[in-house]
Protein backbone atom coordinates (compact mmCIF):
# COMPACT_ATOMS: atom_id res chain seq x y z
CA UNK A 1 0.00 0.00 0.00
CA UNK A 2 0.63 3.40 -0.39
CA UNK A 3 3.01 5.65 1.82
CA UNK A 4 0.05 7.39 3.89
CA UNK A 5 -0.32 9.91 7.33
CA UNK A 6 -3.15 10.97 9.23
CA UNK A 7 -3.60 14.54 8.41
CA UNK A 8 -5.21 16.83 11.33
CA UNK A 9 -6.77 19.07 9.07
CA UNK A 10 -8.76 16.64 7.68
CA UNK A 11 -8.56 14.13 10.49
CA UNK A 12 -7.90 11.45 8.29
CA UNK A 13 -5.52 8.71 6.77
CA UNK A 14 -4.41 9.87 3.68
CA UNK A 15 -1.57 8.86 0.87
CA UNK A 16 0.93 11.07 0.57
CA UNK A 17 2.54 12.85 -2.56
CA UNK A 18 4.28 15.90 -2.73
CA UNK A 19 2.79 18.41 -5.19
CA UNK A 20 4.94 17.92 -7.59
CA UNK A 21 5.76 14.02 -6.80
CA UNK A 22 9.63 14.62 -6.00
CA UNK A 23 10.14 17.09 -3.38
CA UNK A 24 9.04 17.30 -0.59
CA UNK A 25 8.65 20.89 0.77
CA UNK A 26 8.19 20.52 4.69
CA UNK A 27 8.43 22.83 7.54
CA UNK A 28 8.93 22.46 11.23
CA UNK A 29 8.10 24.72 14.05
CA UNK A 30 11.53 24.08 16.14
CA UNK A 31 12.39 24.82 19.92
CA UNK A 32 11.90 28.05 21.02
CA UNK A 33 15.48 28.38 22.32
CA UNK A 34 14.70 30.21 26.14
CA UNK A 35 16.24 26.90 28.24
CA UNK A 36 17.84 23.63 27.35
CA UNK A 37 15.17 21.13 25.49
CA UNK A 38 13.44 18.41 27.15
CA UNK A 39 12.81 14.67 25.93
CA UNK A 40 9.34 15.60 25.03
CA UNK A 41 10.48 17.97 22.59
CA UNK A 42 13.32 16.09 21.27
CA UNK A 43 10.71 13.03 21.02
CA UNK A 44 8.88 15.58 18.55
CA UNK A 45 12.21 16.08 16.86
CA UNK A 46 12.85 12.68 16.73
CA UNK A 47 9.47 12.12 14.92
CA UNK A 48 10.81 14.52 12.41
CA UNK A 49 14.11 12.61 11.50
CA UNK A 50 12.23 9.32 11.39
CA UNK A 51 9.70 10.64 8.94
CA UNK A 52 12.45 12.66 6.85
CA UNK A 53 14.26 8.89 6.67
CA UNK A 54 11.29 7.68 5.44
CA UNK A 55 10.56 9.82 2.98
CA UNK A 56 13.80 9.58 1.66
CA UNK A 57 13.87 5.70 1.07
CA UNK A 58 10.70 5.76 -0.79
CA UNK A 59 12.90 8.01 -2.56
CA UNK A 60 11.51 11.60 -1.97
CA UNK A 61 14.15 14.42 -2.15
CA UNK A 62 13.95 16.63 0.91
CA UNK A 63 13.38 20.44 1.35
CA UNK A 64 13.21 20.78 4.71
CA UNK A 65 13.29 24.14 6.88
CA UNK A 66 13.31 24.11 10.71
CA UNK A 67 12.87 27.54 12.50
CA UNK A 68 14.70 28.21 15.36
CA UNK A 69 12.67 31.08 17.62
CA UNK A 70 14.63 33.57 19.28
CA UNK A 71 12.25 36.22 19.73
CA UNK A 72 9.19 35.73 22.20
CA UNK A 73 7.90 36.51 25.16
CA UNK A 74 10.04 33.81 27.76
CA UNK A 75 13.14 34.57 25.74
CA UNK A 76 13.28 38.64 26.03
CA UNK A 77 11.36 38.03 29.92
CA UNK A 78 14.98 36.18 30.53
CA UNK A 79 17.23 37.95 28.65
CA UNK A 80 16.00 41.10 30.41
CA UNK A 81 16.64 39.62 33.82
CA UNK A 82 20.05 38.46 32.74
CA UNK A 83 20.83 42.08 31.20
CA UNK A 84 21.86 40.00 27.71
CA UNK A 85 21.34 41.21 24.22
CA UNK A 86 18.64 38.49 22.42
CA UNK A 87 21.51 36.54 20.78
CA UNK A 88 24.09 36.44 23.44
CA UNK A 89 21.37 34.82 25.69
CA UNK A 90 19.91 32.08 22.80
CA UNK A 91 23.15 31.47 21.23
CA UNK A 92 24.07 29.02 23.84
CA UNK A 93 20.23 26.82 23.96
CA UNK A 94 20.33 26.63 19.67
CA UNK A 95 23.75 25.38 20.46
CA UNK A 96 23.02 22.76 23.10
CA UNK A 97 19.75 21.81 21.16
CA UNK A 98 21.45 21.47 17.95
CA UNK A 99 24.26 19.12 19.96
CA UNK A 100 21.58 17.01 21.59
CA UNK A 101 20.21 16.67 17.70
CA UNK A 102 23.49 15.15 16.91
CA UNK A 103 23.64 13.38 20.04
CA UNK A 104 20.16 11.28 19.34
CA UNK A 105 21.67 10.93 15.54
CA UNK A 106 19.20 13.01 14.00
CA UNK A 107 19.52 15.00 10.32
CA UNK A 108 20.27 18.38 10.13
CA UNK A 109 17.03 19.64 8.06
CA UNK A 110 18.41 21.07 4.36
CA UNK A 111 17.68 24.46 6.29
CA UNK A 112 17.64 25.85 10.17
CA UNK A 113 16.39 29.33 10.15
CA UNK A 114 16.31 32.04 12.64
CA UNK A 115 13.12 34.13 13.18
CA UNK A 116 15.00 37.30 14.29
CA UNK A 117 16.95 36.83 10.85
CA UNK A 118 13.61 37.44 8.70
CA UNK A 119 11.84 40.48 10.31
CA UNK A 120 11.49 41.67 6.86
CA UNK A 121 9.86 38.93 5.49
CA UNK A 122 7.45 38.99 8.50
CA UNK A 123 6.54 42.75 8.36
CA UNK A 124 5.55 42.19 4.76
CA UNK A 125 3.66 39.04 5.47
CA UNK A 126 1.84 41.46 8.01
CA UNK A 127 1.58 43.88 4.75
CA UNK A 128 -0.19 42.08 3.21
CA UNK A 129 -2.82 41.00 5.70
CA UNK A 130 -3.31 44.59 6.10
CA UNK A 131 -3.63 45.13 2.38
CA UNK A 132 -6.72 42.50 2.20
CA UNK A 133 -8.30 43.95 4.80
CA UNK A 134 -7.38 41.27 8.14
CA UNK A 135 -5.86 43.51 10.42
CA UNK A 136 -6.57 46.82 12.79
CA UNK A 137 -4.05 48.88 14.59
CA UNK A 138 -4.81 49.26 18.69
CA UNK A 139 -2.57 51.18 20.61
CA UNK A 140 0.63 50.65 17.75
CA UNK A 141 0.21 47.10 17.82
CA UNK A 142 -1.09 45.51 14.86
CA UNK A 143 -3.94 42.65 15.28
CA UNK A 144 -5.33 39.70 12.88
CA UNK A 145 -9.46 39.84 12.98
CA UNK A 146 -10.08 36.39 13.27
CA UNK A 147 -13.86 37.18 12.35
CA UNK A 148 -12.58 38.55 8.87
CA UNK A 149 -11.34 34.92 8.63
CA UNK A 150 -14.39 32.58 8.21
CA UNK A 151 -12.12 29.17 8.20
CA UNK A 152 -10.86 30.60 11.40
CA UNK A 153 -10.54 26.77 13.09
CA UNK A 154 -10.54 24.91 10.56
CA UNK A 155 -7.38 22.66 11.73
CA UNK A 156 -8.15 22.77 15.34
CA UNK A 157 -11.72 21.74 14.03
CA UNK A 158 -13.32 23.74 16.89
CA UNK A 159 -16.14 26.79 15.88
CA UNK A 160 -15.41 29.97 17.07
CA UNK A 161 -18.60 31.57 16.43
CA UNK A 162 -19.03 32.63 19.88
CA UNK A 163 -15.65 34.08 20.62
CA UNK A 164 -15.32 36.44 17.82
CA UNK A 165 -16.38 39.42 19.34
CA UNK A 166 -12.84 40.88 18.74
CA UNK A 167 -11.79 41.41 22.35
CA UNK A 168 -7.75 41.06 21.48
CA UNK A 169 -5.10 39.05 23.21
CA UNK A 170 -1.12 40.09 23.02
CA UNK A 171 0.40 36.88 24.91
CA UNK A 172 2.22 34.38 22.72
CA UNK A 173 0.68 31.64 24.35
CA UNK A 174 -2.87 31.00 25.29
CA UNK A 175 -5.26 28.61 25.22
CA UNK A 176 -8.68 27.26 23.39
CA UNK A 177 -11.26 29.30 25.49
CA UNK A 178 -9.09 32.27 24.85
CA UNK A 179 -9.55 32.73 20.84
CA UNK A 180 -9.52 36.24 20.31
CA UNK A 181 -8.02 38.92 17.86
CA UNK A 182 -3.80 37.73 17.91
CA UNK A 183 -0.89 40.25 17.92
CA UNK A 184 0.82 40.08 14.64
CA UNK A 185 3.19 42.96 15.45
CA UNK A 186 3.48 44.23 19.50
CA UNK A 187 4.30 47.63 19.52
CA UNK A 188 7.71 48.92 21.47
CA UNK A 189 7.11 48.43 25.32
CA UNK A 190 9.63 50.02 27.99
CA UNK A 191 13.07 48.35 27.14
CA UNK A 192 12.17 45.55 25.80
CA UNK A 193 14.36 45.27 22.24
CA UNK A 194 12.91 46.27 19.40
CA UNK A 195 12.75 46.60 15.70
CA UNK A 196 12.47 49.90 13.96
CA UNK A 197 9.95 49.03 10.43
CA UNK A 198 7.29 49.93 8.57
CA UNK A 199 4.93 48.75 11.04
CA UNK A 200 6.44 51.21 13.56
CA UNK A 201 8.88 50.32 16.60
CA UNK A 202 7.83 46.61 17.83
CA UNK A 203 8.84 43.06 17.45
CA UNK A 204 6.77 40.40 15.77
CA UNK A 205 4.39 38.08 17.06
CA UNK A 206 5.41 34.48 17.86
CA UNK A 207 2.65 32.92 15.14
CA UNK A 208 3.91 35.14 11.89
CA UNK A 209 7.48 34.01 12.37
CA UNK A 210 6.57 30.74 10.76
CA UNK A 211 4.31 31.78 8.28
CA UNK A 212 6.62 34.29 7.22
CA UNK A 213 10.23 32.16 7.37
CA UNK A 214 7.99 29.06 5.61
CA UNK A 215 6.93 30.90 2.53
CA UNK A 216 10.23 32.35 1.74
CA UNK A 217 11.63 29.26 1.70
CA UNK A 218 8.85 26.51 0.14
CA UNK A 219 7.15 29.00 -1.37
CA UNK A 220 3.18 29.20 -0.60
CA UNK A 221 1.78 25.81 -0.58
CA UNK A 222 3.99 23.23 1.48
CA UNK A 223 3.46 19.75 1.26
CA UNK A 224 4.09 18.69 5.11
CA UNK A 225 3.86 20.70 8.53
CA UNK A 226 5.11 19.15 11.39
CA UNK A 227 5.09 20.02 15.03
CA UNK A 228 3.56 19.07 18.83
CA UNK A 229 0.41 18.05 19.23
CA UNK A 230 -0.28 21.54 21.59
CA UNK A 231 1.13 23.42 18.32
CA UNK A 232 -2.49 23.26 16.71
CA UNK A 233 -3.98 25.45 18.09
CA UNK A 234 -3.32 28.27 18.34
CA UNK A 235 0.00 28.70 16.87
CA UNK A 236 -0.92 26.50 13.80
CA UNK A 237 -4.26 27.80 13.62
CA UNK A 238 -2.96 31.55 13.39
CA UNK A 239 -0.29 30.13 10.72
CA UNK A 240 -3.11 29.37 8.41
CA UNK A 241 -5.27 32.56 9.04
CA UNK A 242 -2.04 34.48 8.14
CA UNK A 243 -0.11 32.29 5.07
CA UNK A 244 -3.89 32.30 3.25
CA UNK A 245 -5.12 35.47 4.26
CA UNK A 246 -2.05 36.72 2.31
CA UNK A 247 -2.06 34.52 -0.36
CA UNK A 248 -5.46 33.49 -0.92
CA UNK A 249 -3.99 29.52 -1.16
CA UNK A 250 -3.98 26.55 0.74
CA UNK A 251 -0.94 27.08 2.88
CA UNK A 252 -0.08 23.29 3.53
CA UNK A 253 -1.81 19.89 2.23
CA UNK A 254 -0.69 17.53 5.45
CA UNK A 255 -0.17 18.92 8.76
CA UNK A 256 1.28 16.21 11.23
CA UNK A 257 1.54 16.72 14.69
CA UNK A 258 3.43 14.46 17.46
CA UNK A 259 1.97 13.49 20.54
CA UNK A 260 3.49 14.09 23.94
CA UNK A 261 5.73 12.76 26.08
CA UNK A 262 4.35 12.19 29.40
CA UNK A 263 5.95 11.50 32.65
CA UNK A 264 3.62 9.93 35.15
CA UNK A 265 0.74 10.31 32.71
CA UNK A 266 1.15 14.78 32.68
CA UNK A 267 2.60 16.06 29.90
CA UNK A 268 6.42 16.74 30.16
CA UNK A 269 6.90 20.16 30.53
CA UNK A 270 9.19 23.21 31.80
CA UNK A 271 5.98 24.77 33.61
CA UNK A 272 5.55 21.58 35.40
CA UNK A 273 9.21 21.19 36.46
CA UNK A 274 8.66 17.37 35.41
CA UNK A 275 11.85 16.81 32.80
CA UNK A 276 14.77 15.29 32.26
CA UNK A 277 17.00 17.46 29.30
CA UNK A 278 19.11 14.11 27.35
CA UNK A 279 22.15 16.05 29.34
CA UNK A 280 20.51 14.56 32.72
CA UNK A 281 19.86 10.76 31.38
CA UNK A 282 23.51 10.83 29.82
CA UNK A 283 24.71 11.81 33.27
CA UNK A 284 22.96 8.71 34.89
CA UNK A 285 24.69 6.51 32.28
CA UNK A 286 21.89 6.14 29.86
CA UNK A 287 23.32 5.82 26.45
CA UNK A 288 22.16 7.99 23.60
CA UNK A 289 21.09 4.93 21.23
CA UNK A 290 18.35 3.80 24.41
CA UNK A 291 17.04 6.65 24.72
CA UNK A 292 16.60 7.54 20.59
CA UNK A 293 15.16 3.82 20.92
CA UNK A 294 12.79 4.41 23.80
CA UNK A 295 11.73 7.37 22.47
CA UNK A 296 10.72 6.11 18.79
CA UNK A 297 9.45 2.77 19.36
CA UNK A 298 6.10 3.79 19.98
CA UNK A 299 4.24 5.72 17.13
CA UNK A 300 4.53 9.00 16.84
CA UNK A 301 0.37 9.86 17.33
CA UNK A 302 0.45 7.76 20.52
CA UNK A 303 1.36 9.62 23.80
CA UNK A 304 4.49 7.75 25.19
CA UNK A 305 4.82 7.72 29.30
CA UNK A 306 8.30 8.13 30.00
CA UNK A 307 9.96 5.79 32.88
CA UNK A 308 13.35 4.52 33.94
CA UNK A 309 11.77 0.63 33.75
CA UNK A 310 11.00 1.82 29.81
CA UNK A 311 14.81 2.66 29.23
CA UNK A 312 16.09 0.12 30.80
CA UNK A 313 13.91 -2.41 28.89
CA UNK A 314 14.69 -0.07 25.62
CA UNK A 315 18.58 -0.76 26.57
CA UNK A 316 17.98 -4.99 27.04
CA UNK A 317 15.58 -4.53 24.20
CA UNK A 318 18.50 -3.09 22.04
CA UNK A 319 21.16 -5.44 23.20
CA UNK A 320 19.30 -8.25 21.87
CA UNK A 321 19.44 -6.68 18.56
CA UNK A 322 22.83 -6.21 19.19
CA UNK A 323 24.02 -9.49 19.78
CA UNK A 324 22.18 -11.11 17.38
CA UNK A 325 24.28 -8.79 14.72
CA UNK A 326 27.29 -10.02 17.13
CA UNK A 327 25.98 -13.66 16.40
CA UNK A 328 25.56 -12.45 12.34
CA UNK A 329 29.33 -11.26 11.84
CA UNK A 330 30.99 -13.58 14.16
CA UNK A 331 29.40 -17.66 13.89
CA UNK A 332 30.61 -19.70 11.50
CA UNK A 333 27.46 -20.89 9.66
CA UNK A 334 27.27 -24.06 7.57
CA UNK A 335 26.79 -23.57 3.95
CA UNK A 336 23.58 -23.48 1.48
CA UNK A 337 20.52 -21.61 2.72
CA UNK A 338 17.66 -22.27 4.79
CA UNK A 339 14.17 -21.79 2.43
CA UNK A 340 12.13 -21.04 5.75
CA UNK A 341 14.52 -18.66 6.59
CA UNK A 342 15.12 -16.96 3.48
CA UNK A 343 10.97 -16.83 3.54
CA UNK A 344 10.92 -15.08 6.98
CA UNK A 345 13.31 -12.06 5.90
CA UNK A 346 11.68 -11.46 2.89
CA UNK A 347 8.23 -11.16 5.48
CA UNK A 348 9.99 -9.70 8.04
CA UNK A 349 10.98 -6.44 5.74
CA UNK A 350 7.47 -6.32 4.15
CA UNK A 351 6.00 -5.98 7.35
CA UNK A 352 8.55 -3.56 8.23
CA UNK A 353 7.65 -1.29 5.10
CA UNK A 354 3.89 -2.03 5.64
CA UNK A 355 4.19 -0.14 8.70
CA UNK A 356 6.41 2.54 8.35
CA UNK A 357 4.16 3.65 4.94
CA UNK A 358 0.85 3.47 7.56
CA UNK A 359 1.36 6.52 9.36
CA UNK A 360 4.98 5.81 10.60
CA UNK A 361 3.99 2.90 12.80
CA UNK A 362 7.63 2.68 14.41
CA UNK A 363 6.16 -0.36 16.60
CA UNK A 364 4.93 -2.12 14.04
CA UNK A 365 8.06 -1.96 12.44
CA UNK A 366 10.26 -3.08 15.15
CA UNK A 367 8.40 -6.07 15.79
CA UNK A 368 8.45 -7.40 12.65
CA UNK A 369 12.24 -7.39 13.00
CA UNK A 370 12.50 -8.65 16.44
CA UNK A 371 10.13 -11.26 15.03
CA UNK A 372 12.71 -11.94 12.46
CA UNK A 373 15.32 -12.28 14.83
CA UNK A 374 13.73 -14.54 17.19
CA UNK A 375 13.40 -16.92 14.41
CA UNK A 376 16.63 -17.10 13.53
CA UNK A 377 17.84 -16.95 16.99
CA UNK A 378 16.44 -20.43 17.42
CA UNK A 379 17.39 -21.73 13.85
CA UNK A 380 21.31 -20.57 14.83
CA UNK A 381 20.95 -22.71 18.30
CA UNK A 382 19.72 -25.64 15.88
CA UNK A 383 22.50 -24.81 13.48
CA UNK A 384 20.00 -24.72 10.80
CA UNK A 385 21.01 -20.70 10.25
CA UNK A 386 23.52 -21.10 7.03
CA UNK A 387 25.67 -18.65 5.31
CA UNK A 388 23.46 -18.28 2.53
CA UNK A 389 21.13 -17.00 5.24
CA UNK A 390 23.65 -13.85 6.36
CA UNK A 391 23.10 -11.86 3.22
CA UNK A 392 19.43 -11.09 3.83
CA UNK A 393 19.92 -10.71 7.75
CA UNK A 394 22.42 -8.22 7.37
CA UNK A 395 20.09 -5.87 4.62
CA UNK A 396 17.21 -6.62 7.29
CA UNK A 397 19.48 -5.08 10.12
CA UNK A 398 20.91 -2.52 7.68
CA UNK A 399 17.73 -1.30 6.80
CA UNK A 400 15.95 -1.12 10.37
CA UNK A 401 18.92 0.68 11.30
CA UNK A 402 19.25 3.33 8.44
CA UNK A 403 15.76 4.40 9.90
CA UNK A 404 15.70 3.71 13.63
CA UNK A 405 19.72 4.60 13.97
CA UNK A 406 20.20 2.75 17.14
CA UNK A 407 22.99 -0.37 16.35
CA UNK A 408 26.56 1.69 16.49
CA UNK A 409 27.18 2.40 19.59
CA UNK A 410 28.59 5.72 21.18
CA UNK A 411 32.01 6.03 22.12
CA UNK A 412 33.32 8.10 24.40
CA UNK A 413 35.71 10.88 23.67
CA UNK A 414 39.25 9.02 23.18
CA UNK A 415 37.66 5.26 23.51
CA UNK A 416 39.01 2.66 21.34
CA UNK A 417 38.09 2.19 17.41
CA UNK A 418 37.14 -0.79 16.41
CA UNK A 419 40.38 -1.73 14.71
CA UNK A 420 42.47 -1.21 17.75
CA UNK A 421 39.79 -3.19 20.23
CA UNK A 422 40.45 -6.47 17.60
CA UNK A 423 44.65 -5.71 17.50
CA UNK A 424 44.53 -6.12 20.84
CA UNK A 425 41.97 -9.04 20.52
CA UNK A 426 43.90 -10.74 18.03
CA UNK A 427 47.24 -9.63 20.60
CA UNK A 428 45.50 -11.62 23.32
CA UNK A 429 44.50 -14.72 21.23
CA UNK A 430 48.31 -15.24 19.85
CA UNK A 431 49.54 -14.41 23.89
CA UNK A 432 47.25 -17.59 24.88
CA UNK A 433 48.63 -19.77 22.27
CA UNK A 434 52.13 -18.97 23.46
CA UNK A 435 51.52 -20.09 26.65
CA UNK A 436 52.06 -16.01 27.98
CA UNK A 437 49.43 -15.76 30.27
CA UNK A 438 50.38 -12.93 32.01
CA UNK A 439 49.72 -10.84 28.46
CA UNK A 440 46.52 -11.95 27.92
CA UNK A 441 45.24 -11.63 31.31
CA UNK A 442 46.85 -7.98 30.83
CA UNK A 443 44.89 -7.52 27.69
CA UNK A 444 41.72 -8.38 29.15
CA UNK A 445 42.12 -6.45 32.02
CA UNK A 446 42.84 -3.22 30.18
CA UNK A 447 39.72 -3.86 27.54
CA UNK A 448 37.57 -4.64 30.37
CA UNK A 449 38.34 -0.99 32.13
CA UNK A 450 37.74 -0.08 28.91
CA UNK A 451 34.07 -1.53 28.67
CA UNK A 452 35.14 -4.14 26.11
CA UNK A 453 33.50 -7.41 26.71
CA UNK A 454 35.31 -10.52 25.75
CA UNK A 455 33.79 -13.87 24.86
CA UNK A 456 35.38 -17.30 24.26
CA UNK A 457 32.99 -18.82 21.68
CA UNK A 458 33.60 -22.03 19.44
CA UNK A 459 34.05 -20.18 16.50
CA UNK A 460 36.89 -18.03 18.66
CA UNK A 461 36.88 -14.51 20.95
CA UNK A 462 34.25 -12.36 20.24
CA UNK A 463 34.02 -8.66 21.86
CA UNK A 464 31.49 -6.06 22.56
CA UNK A 465 31.59 -2.65 24.17
CA UNK A 466 29.50 -3.03 27.51
P1 LIG B 1 8.57 24.69 22.62
O1 LIG B 1 10.04 24.86 22.89
O2 LIG B 1 7.71 24.67 23.83
O3 LIG B 1 8.08 25.65 21.55
O4 LIG B 1 8.39 23.22 22.00
C1 LIG B 1 9.12 22.74 20.90
C2 LIG B 1 8.44 21.55 20.33
O5 LIG B 1 8.38 20.48 21.29
C3 LIG B 1 7.01 21.80 19.90
O6 LIG B 1 6.75 21.13 18.70
C4 LIG B 1 6.20 21.26 21.06
O7 LIG B 1 4.92 20.87 20.65
C5 LIG B 1 7.03 20.05 21.44
N1 LIG B 1 6.79 19.59 22.81
C6 LIG B 1 6.71 20.33 23.96
N2 LIG B 1 6.47 19.52 25.03
C7 LIG B 1 6.42 18.25 24.57
C8 LIG B 1 6.22 16.95 25.18
N3 LIG B 1 6.04 16.80 26.48
N4 LIG B 1 6.24 15.87 24.37
C9 LIG B 1 6.44 16.00 23.03
N5 LIG B 1 6.63 17.18 22.40
C10 LIG B 1 6.63 18.30 23.15
ZN1 LIG C 1 5.91 27.56 14.28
Amino acid sequence: MALRFYNTLTQRVEDFTPLDGKTVRMYTCGPTVYHYVHIGNLRTSLFQDILRRWLAYRGYTLMHVMNITDVEDKIIRNAMQQGKSLSEYTAQYEQAFLEDMATLRMQRPERIVRATEHIEEMVANVEALTAKGFTYVAEGSVYFRIASFPSYGKLSHIHFEGQMAGARLDMDEYEKDDARDFVLWKARKGDEPFWDTRLGPGRPGWHIECSAMAMKYLGETLDIHTGGIDLTFPHHENEIAQAEGATGKQFVRYWLHAEHLLVDWQKMSKSLGNFYTLRDLLEKGYSPEAIRYQLSQVPYRNKLNFTFDGLAASSTALDRLRNFKLRLDTAKFAEGANAALSEAAIKARAAFDEGMDADLNTAEALGAVFEYVRIANIAMDAGEFKVGNTPQAHALLDHFDAIFQVLAVTRAAGAKDDAEIQALVDERTQAKKARNFKRSDEIRDQLAADGIVLEDTKDGVRWKRK
